[in-house]
Formats: structure tokens, sequence, C-alpha cells
């Protein structure tokens, strides 16, 4: 062996010892997709052993979370000798899901035909965790669980985009219990805490999938019901109404709420609409509460 060869040797053998201790997850296919090389990190998250991967399709790592024009779209683009990045879910041997920052780089021959796939990997599962709880930090009620005053302000904005360009009607309810200082202080603001989670549940089992119910202050709640004009809404509000002070919460504790109901007109801004309900909604506390007001 000249000095040379040993060089590339050496070279060779330092790149296969990077490779396989490399962080990230390296995975080689040939052209068909039969997996001819995994690195250590791959069998590490995958639970696989080498030998049950190579020969094997790379679809044993199939989540079941992605649609077939996913997968097509993925093997359109390497087949035509393109590049690849995606966020992927893939499984692992005991069924556990992870999300994966993927990139797959096909490997041309000299007549530009594709002879292998480079796929490498890093697993992105908590970063992508941590993501959804940001955002449902940004956009829950962290005692309620419904939405929080920020995501439901967005959603106004967003139906009145939809008016403008379609004229779709909609309304607000606004919806404040009765009383509710005496809950708290006869039975306590825990108490009152989970008055208010039931109260929530209630309402948000009751409404339609495309309706919105968002905690707007303390206890005091906006309702968007899209595609509603008003006379709609009294009803929806009256049913609310009724079904509130019907329902006895936490067994024993009952409690009434008053609704103030307004329809989204023309050229309105998203202030006046929602000081338009929240005139309706005085006036129903005015009229001797437990009642619907426009
Ligand atoms: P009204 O019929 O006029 O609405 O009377 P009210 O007593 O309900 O008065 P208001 O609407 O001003 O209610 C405010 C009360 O709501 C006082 C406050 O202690 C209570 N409250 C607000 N947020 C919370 C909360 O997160 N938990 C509990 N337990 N109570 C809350
Ligand atoms: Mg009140
Ligand atoms: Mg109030």
């Amino acid at each position: 062996m000249n000095i040379q060869t040993t060089s590339e040797h050496n070279k060779m053998f330092l790149l296969a010892k990077a490779l396989e201790q490399a962080d990230d997850m390296v995975l080689i296919t040939d052209a068909n997709g039969i997996i001819e090389y995994v690195n250590d990190s791959v069998t590490h998250k995958s639970g696989y052993a080498k030998s049950e991967l190579i020969g094997n399709k790379t679809n044993i790592f199939k989540s079941g979370k992605h649609t077939d024009a996913f997968y097509k779209n993925l093997w359109d683009t390497v087949l035509a000798g393109k590049n690849y990045r995606n966020v992927i879910i893939d499984k692992t041997k005991d069924g556990k899901l992870y999300y994966a920052d993927l990139k797959i780089t096909p490997l041309l021959d000299e007549n530009k035909k594709v002879q292998n796939f480079v796929a490498t990997s890093t697993d992105i599962t908590k970063r992508i965790e941590l993501e959804q709880q940001l955002k449902k930090l940004a956009t829950i009620d962290g005692l309620t669980e419904i939405y929080n005053r920020y995501k439901i302000d967005m959603s106004i904005d967003v139906q009145i985009s939809r008016y403008k360009r379609c004229k779709e009607p909609f309304s607000l309810l606004m919806l404040d219990i009765d009383h509710f200082k005496n809950i708290n202080d006869t039975h306590g603001h825990n108490v009152g805490d989970k008055v208010l989670k039931r109260l929530c549940r209630l309402i948000s089992n009751n409404i339609r999938k495309t309706d919105k119910i968002g905690r707007w202050g303390g206890e005091e709640f906006i309702i968007i019901l899209e595609n509603t004009k008003e006379e709609e809404a009294f009803l929806i509000a009256e049913k609310f109404r009724k079904m509130v002070c019907e329902h006895k919460l936490e067994d024993k504790y009952s409690i009434t709420v008053s609704i103030g109901v307004a329809q989204y007109e023309e050229l309105e801004s998203k202030e006046d609409l929602i000081k338009k309900v929240d005139e309706a909604l005085y006036r129903a506390k005015e009229k001797g509460r437990n009642q619907v007001s426009g």
C-alpha cells in the first residue's frame, strides 16, 4: 500500500467513524428506498437493530400521521434528483411517535441517475412539544381551558375580515355570571374557580363546532357565533341562559347568567362591536339579571 492510499484509507476510516457516532441519524438507501446503512443514532432512536433495518424499506418508520400525498411529494422530489427537507413524524419499534427534522439528498451517478439516497434527521420532538405548549399558553386560558382574551380578540378580527370579503353575518354574545361575588364570599374562591370551569365546560359542550368561546375577563365570556344573524343569536343566547339556570353546577351551587347579544354591522370597528355587546349585557343586568338583551 503506498502512502497515498494509506492516507485515503485513514480518511475513509475517520469519516465512517464520524458518521457512526454522529448525533444526527444517518440512513442510506439504494435507489429503490431499500436501507443499506444506518448509524448508531438510528438504532438508538428507532429501537430496531441494524439487522432488522438493513434490507428493509424506510416505510418501517411510517407513523400513519401523514397522508399518502405527503409521502408522494417526498418521493416525487427525491426521485427527480432534488433535495427534500421537512418535519416528519416517525414511529419507533415499540410504537412511540417522534418528530424528526429530515433532509434527504439523492446521490447521482455520472449519468445523473439516482444511485442512493442519504437521509439525515434530528429528533426535534422536545422543540415541537415546547412550541405546542407555548402556543397553548398564548391562546388558552389556564383556569377554564377555553380561549383567552387575546385569542378571542384575534378571532373577532378574523370574522370582520371575512365579513369584508364575503358579507357573512356574525354575532357576539357577552355573558357574565350574576352575583358571582356571592359564590366566592359564601363558599370561597376555590369553589368559585370550580364553578367557572364547570360553566365553561357546559357551554363548550353545547356550542356549534364553528362557534368560539373565550374568557374576556374574570367571569365574563365572549362567544363568537359564525354565520349567525341577531334573531338566531337571541335564540342561542336564550338556550344558554336556560341551560345554565337549570343546570346545578358542582351539583349544589346554582348560578344564573346575563347575556348581551349583538350582530356585526357593516363598517363597524371591533371596538364598537364590543362596546355594543357590552352595553347589551349591561341592559340584561339592569332588567334584573338572568336575562338576554340586545
Ligand atoms: P353582577 O351580577 O353585577 O355581575 O355581580 P357580580 O358579583 O358577578 O359582579 P362582577 O361581574 O363584577 O363579578 C366580579 C366577581 O368575579 C368578583 C371576583 O371576585 C370574581 N372573579 C373574577 N375572576 C375570578 C376567578 O378567576 N375566580 C373566582 N373564584 N372568582 C373570580
Ligand atoms: Mg358578574
Ligand atoms: Mg363581571
